[in-house]
């Protein structure tokens, strides 16, 4: 007996919009010119995190630019993303 342990991958990420002010999907970053997160540079990453207990999430958000081609973007980004190399100080 063997048991496949397949991550479940997939491509829709639910995003909570209670109260309809965020209204984007969340992406892991990457740039759209370049087709590739290779050359980005992340300026910023927020954590999803609870604003207060029982009330609505806030998603997690980083900004980015491309060091390829200068584009800067910033939106929300899955839960389970962070940028690669990133360490949280304190
Ligand atoms: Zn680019």
């Amino acid at each position: 007996m063997s048991i496949v342990h397949e991550s479940p991958r997939s491509a829709s990420f639910s995003v909570l919009t209670k109260r309809g002010d965020i209204a984007a999907p969340a992406q892991v970053p990457t740039c759209d010119t370049c087709g590739t997160d290779e050359h980005l540079i992340y300026e910023e990453y927020v954590p999803a995190r609870m604003s207060s207990p029982g009330s609505d999430a806030v998603s997690a958000n980083a900004s980015y630019s491309c060091s390829e081609c200068g584009r800067f973007s910033a939106h929300a980004v899955p839960a389970s993303w962070c940028p690669p190399n990133w360490s949280f100080y304190g």
